[in-house]
């Protein structure tokens, strides 16, 4: 009898596949990481044929771990790194370049020229829920589709597809080109593509045009939580695929933020807050992003805020491998512990620009408020706290657009290991940081969607039984120790503003 759930984690770094019981308890995983691929400064792209078969390998990889076979499995579900941009070729299965990911900044004068158009780069916010910007999928198929050898041709005349990487996952899982793939994706990926109408959750023809992409090449978008297609071979044949998310909205259902006012934060190679604004998308004045937080089979779509700040766990690992002056990243925390504070220094890490919620691509990262007494103990503390400032500047301008202050955050992913940085934020936040039992919510999430569709659990009440809580810091600082170290950060952030010329790449 089939008593589990598969869920397939593709994300930046690497692919996972991992099984979950009822409980929401991790029975076997298993995690393959891909090739990052920098042709040129401000690029990076992934062999997108190098993460199908990372794909497959582990779903085999888990199931054989778990002693486990597809009989055993109910339901598979997707999460995916969003944004990262794929066109392939239906006819052959194969992609016509390498998938372009979301960090990749080629398409700055593209959407240079869109705002250009009028509008700036809020030309397409009202529907979209997105300023124009080198993060999103459209401007990459754009600059594919201007750039690579024939594809316009082709495209036009209908033989090419777009899809981010949880379509072209669904595609060759549900048959490819020898069995005819759903190209198909979810509501969650698609609002992060700035060609769907956040209300109708449909495709826009009038910015498809503007960017010069054919309709044609589109999935359908459906729900985040349906029957989709059936696995076709492979180690889970004749599984259906039956949830698909974004991993940041993975994350948030993944957390059971089901609640209006809820948010969760993850802290991974950048970090993403997103809180649930309920059946209302409410419209961002403080540069954050609308988005849709899932939408379940037939229900009304539950939309998000969304702050994304592209560099804070990955200012650890360039302490590691660009500095070297840790060997791991956990060995931050006993560098920041031999220091009782940052003795002065702020660590701006706008490494490719500042997302949220200043969404300026002109500035560079500064490490400011040097002397002869900062060590490499104030430094490593420098770099945490540069993770827990930027998540401070996103939940004000959550509290500013939502109206109502945050009570507690919720958090996951990689750095929430580190008790230091988990103080920290929680005195810097003025707000309880809490920590559920089951870390891995990302997988989790995809999982609780696949099985909500085929009935493995009931209900959202089902899952809200899973979560249980692991840790919880509460803030211990004073107002003004608070206020004077936060007024010192933003002042370090204007030291990054303005700093890349227009004549230089
Ligand atoms: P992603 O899913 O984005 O690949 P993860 O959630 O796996 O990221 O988190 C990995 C990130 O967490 C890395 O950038 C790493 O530098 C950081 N990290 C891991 N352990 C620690 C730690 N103990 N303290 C601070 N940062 C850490």
């Amino acid at each position: 009898m089939a008593e589990y759930i598969a869920s397939i984690d593709q994300g930046t770094t690497s692919t996972r596949c991992m099984i979950f019981d009822k409980s929401g308890s991790v029975i076997a995983v298993d995690q393959k990481e891909h090739e990052q691929i920098f042709p040129r400064a401000g690029w990076v792209e992934h062999d997108a044929t190098e993460i199908w078969n990372n794909t497959r390998d582990v779903i085999g990889g888990a199931l054989a771990k778990a002693n486990l076979n597809s009989d055993n499995i109910d339901a598979v579900g997707i999460t995916n790194q969003r944004e990262t941009a794929l066109v392939w070729d239906k006819t052959t299965g194969e992609p016509v370049c390498n998938a372009i990911v979301w960090q990749d900044t080629r398409t700055q004068k593209i959407c240079d020229e869109l705002a250009e158009l009028g509008g700036g780069a809020e030309r397409y916010k009202a529907k979209v829920g997105l300023p124009l910007a080198t993060y999103f999928s459209a401007p990459k198929v754009r600059w594919i589709l201007d750039n690579v050898d024939g594809a316009r041709e082709k495209a036009e005349a209908g033989d090419l597809v777009f899809g981010n990487m949880d379509t072209w996952l669904l595609w060759n899982l549900t048959g490819g080109v020898e069995r005819g793939g759903v190209h198909v994706t979810d509501v969650t990926n698609a609002s992060r593509t700035m060609l769907m109408d956040l209300t109708t959750l449909s495709w826009d023809e009038e910015i498809a045009g503007e960017m010069k992409i054919p309709m044609s090449m589109l999935p359908e978008i459906k729900s985040s939580s349906e029957v989709y297609g059936e696995c076709q071979g492979g180690a889970l044949r004749g599984t259906p695929v039956a949830g698909i998310l974004g991993d940041q909205q993975a994350a948030t259902f993944g957390q059971v933020c089901f609640e209006v006012g809820t948010a969760k934060n993850t802290y991974g190679t950048g970090n993403f807050m997103l809180l649930n604004t309920g059946e209302e998308q409410v419209p961002s004045e403080n540069g954050l992003l609308t988005t849709v937080c899932y939408k379940i089979g037939d229900n009304k779509p539950i939309y998000a805020l969304e702050g994304a700040i592209a560099v804070t766990g990955s200012l650890v690992q360039w302490m590691r491998d660009n500095l070297g002056i840790i060997k791991t990243a956990p060995e931050i925390e006993d560098l920041a512990a031999s220091v009782d504070d940052n003795g002065g220094a702020y660590f701006v890490p706008a490494f490719s620009g500042l997302f949220a919620p200043h969404w300026r691509s002109d500035a560079r990262g500064a490490l400011v408020g040097l002397t002869r007494f900062v060590n490499k103990g104030h430094i490593a503390r420098a770099v945490l706290e540069a993770t827990a400032f930027q998540t401070r500047e996103v939940l004000d301008a959550m509290n500013a657009d939502s109206g109502v202050p945050l009570k507690e955050l919720r958090v996951d992913g990689g750095m929430v290991v580190n008790e230091t940085l988990m103080q920290f934020q929680a005195d810097i936040l003025d707000v309880d940081v809490v920590r559920p039992k089951v870390a891995e919510t990302t997988a989790l999430g995809a999982a609780y969607a696949a099985g909500l569709a085929v009935g493995y659990w009931a209900d959202e009440d089902d899952l809200r039984q899973n979560w249980g809580e692991d840790k919880r810091w509460t803030p211990n600082m004073d107002d003004d120790a608070r206020e004077k170290t936060y007024r010192n950060w933003k002042k370090a952030v204007t030291k990054t503003l303005d700093w890349v010329d227009d004549d230089v790449d």
